[in-house]
């Protein structure tokens, strides 16, 4: 395969047509589809794919109503469609609305610009242009609302909130809110026009655009966001209790965990937490299943495995906060795996250490799991994998914070010391083995070898992360009581968060500042614990 077929891989949020799908998919779909026919050999079309990229993961959650593909008219399988399909020129962006006939051959954009907000308007355009019986049926009403219709709304109770964005008419804010929630249960949102005198002057709009909402008990107000941006209205609407993600059962992407987590067939009660903290009882949790369940279903550890658990050992030793007794224990482990001349050590070994010698000396690790920050709204959600991630990013926080602690042992020479370790961990245990591989993968493309600062490594991480929690936004492993989506959302740092070039983007150095106070000892709960 030709290395220009790769400028679209199969993980970017769009989809990859081919000679044998690109009819089927355009006719007859029940949502309208913008495509890009590109050639894999045309310098524009490879500086534009970033772009494109871009784009597409910018309205993932519009699919349903619209979708975004891309078609290579340099491979020589899809040289006679390109022509029935009359492209000229790279990149060509044609529109198909839904429910389009097999003759159909779609409407050129011959828009000046192609940066993402054109486009994106492009697309509301494309679905505004559809008729009522032509519409979507997953596309929500992008039209304005007026006061006549409105206004009876206040004071209403209802089983969901209605959300009104009241905006400039040239305005595109509230029907990109609109598409974004679209894929979330739980809300309505309406736009109106601030030309709309009595509904500004009852709901005394003073600033545009602004959001107003009815509450399920008929209340009402307006909401108040730092910054009035199409991210800040949409974070703030999907953080609305009671608004979850729309399940699809459809959804290709497995929960991987499924097995390691369903350790609970009852559901504990539950735990009110504060997403602002971290929870000790979360770290200590992941702990016990790592060191008592996933490491324990290899009988020995020799070679790579056993050098990567004396590494992990390590950094909890002189990273793990507070001092208490899993400090102590990890101290103890070290010391006894550095005693030891071994090139392999039978598991049973570490466990009876955890479990018996350990209780001698009253240093010892909780033995069950007690999720808080982590817990799940059912079995088998967030758990262990969430735990994981939180403690290593407060792993990579600690290191910054004591930039001396790995001094004198075997990861004192490292760069990355965190992520390192905890690649090799995840490569090695981790039980969702294709997590292994994703994340080995980004290690590699976005090289870790560049890391060269305790900052670059906290900030690599959050990248990471982030790049996860955007993939599998809306898969099976999505609790929908607590959807994934950029971190942190507007909610927990709003000044992390800006717009450019109509996108949004993180400020990173707000970012940082926030991930050193969020994984701080002082931001460190220990409620719940034992
Ligand atoms: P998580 O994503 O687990 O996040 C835990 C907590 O970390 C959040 O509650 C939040 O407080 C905080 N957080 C969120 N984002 C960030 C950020 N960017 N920076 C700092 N803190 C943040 N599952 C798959 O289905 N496929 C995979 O390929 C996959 N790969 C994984 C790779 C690794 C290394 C790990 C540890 C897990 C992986 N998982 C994968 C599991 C998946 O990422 C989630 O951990 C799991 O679905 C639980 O999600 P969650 O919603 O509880 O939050």
């Amino acid at each position: 395969e030709c290395a220009a077929t790769r400028l679209y891989t199969e993980q970017d949020p769009l989809v990859i047509l081919t000679k044998d799908s690109l009819r089927a998919t355009l006719t007859d779909s029940s949502s309208a589809w913008l495509v890009q026919f590109y050639s894999s050999w045309c310098g524009h079309c490879i500086q534009y794919s970033g772009t494109w990229k871009a784009l597409a993961r910018d309205v993932k959650d519009w699919q349903g109503a619209i979708g975004v593909a891309v078609f290579d008219c340099a491979l020589e399988d899809n040289f006679d469609l390109c022509r029935d399909y009359g492209i000229k020129f790279y990149p060509t962006f044609k529109y198909f609305k839904a429910h389009s006939g097999a003759a159909e051959r779609g409407t050129i954009y011959r828009g000046g610009d192609r940066e993402i907000p054109s486009v994106r308007q492009l697309m509301v355009n494309i679905l505004q242009n559809h008729t009522r019986e032509e519409r979507p049926e997953q596309c929500p009403e992008l039209r304005t609302y007026n006061s006549v219709e409105l206004l009876p709304l206040l004071g209403l109770r209802s089983d969901h909130y209605t959300a009104l964005i009241i905006e400039e008419p040239q305005s595109y804010t509230g029907r990109e809110v609109i598409l974004d929630l679209l894929q979330y249960s739980g809300v309505v949102v309406r736009r109106a026009v601030s030309s709309d005198r009595p509904l500004v002057d009852v709901l005394g709009i003073k600033e545009l655009p602004t959001v107003h909402l009815l509450q399920p008990n008929s209340s009402h107000h307006t909401v108040h966001t730092e910054k009035r941006l199409r991210f800040f209205f949409t974070s703030l609407l999907r953080s609305l209790p009671g608004v979850q993600r729309k399940i699809h059962t459809n959804s290709s992407v497995l929960n991987p965990h499924k097995g390691a987590l369903s350790d609970q067939s009852t559901q504990p009660p539950w735990r009110d937490f504060d997403r602002s903290l971290v929870y000790a009882a979360d770290l200590e949790s992941a702990l016990h299943y790592l060191f008592r369940v996933e490491l324990a279903s290899h009988r020995s550890l020799e070679g790579e495995e056993l050098r990567t658990f004396k590494d992990l050992v390590t950094l909890l030793a002189k990273l793990y906060p507070g001092g208490g007794a899993v400090v102590k224990l990890m101290e103890t482990l070290s010391d006894w795996l550095l005693s030891l001349p071994l090139q392999k050590i039978p598991y049973q070994a570490v466990l009876d250490l955890v479990d018996n010698k350990m209780k001698i000396s009253g240093v010892f690790l909780g033995s069950q799991m007690r999720w808080v920050g982590c817990q799940g709204s059912a079995p088998g959600l967030r758990g262990y994998p969430c735990a994981l991630w939180t403690l290593f990013h407060l792993l990579s926080v600690r290191r910054q914070a004591a930039p001396f602690a790995l001094q004198h042992t075997a990861l004192e020479a490292e760069a990355a010391p965190v992520i390192n370790v905890m690649r090799r961990y995840i490569r090695t245990f981790f039980g969702c083995e294709e997590c292994g591989k994703n994340f080995e993968e980004a290690a590699l493309s976005d090289s870790v070898a560049e890391i060269k600062s305790p900052e670059e490594e906290v900030m690599w991480l959050w990248d990471q992360h982030n790049q996860v929690n955007d993939r599998l936004a809306g898969s099976l492993s999505d609790d929908p009581r607590f959807p994934k989506g950029a971190w942190p959302p507007p909610s927990l740092c709003a000044s992390c968060h800006d717009e450019e070039r109509g996108l949004h983007a993180f400020n990173r150095q707000q970012v940082l500042q926030f991930l050193l106070h969020h994984y701080s000892d002082a931001n460190l709960s220990h409620k719940y614990t034992v």
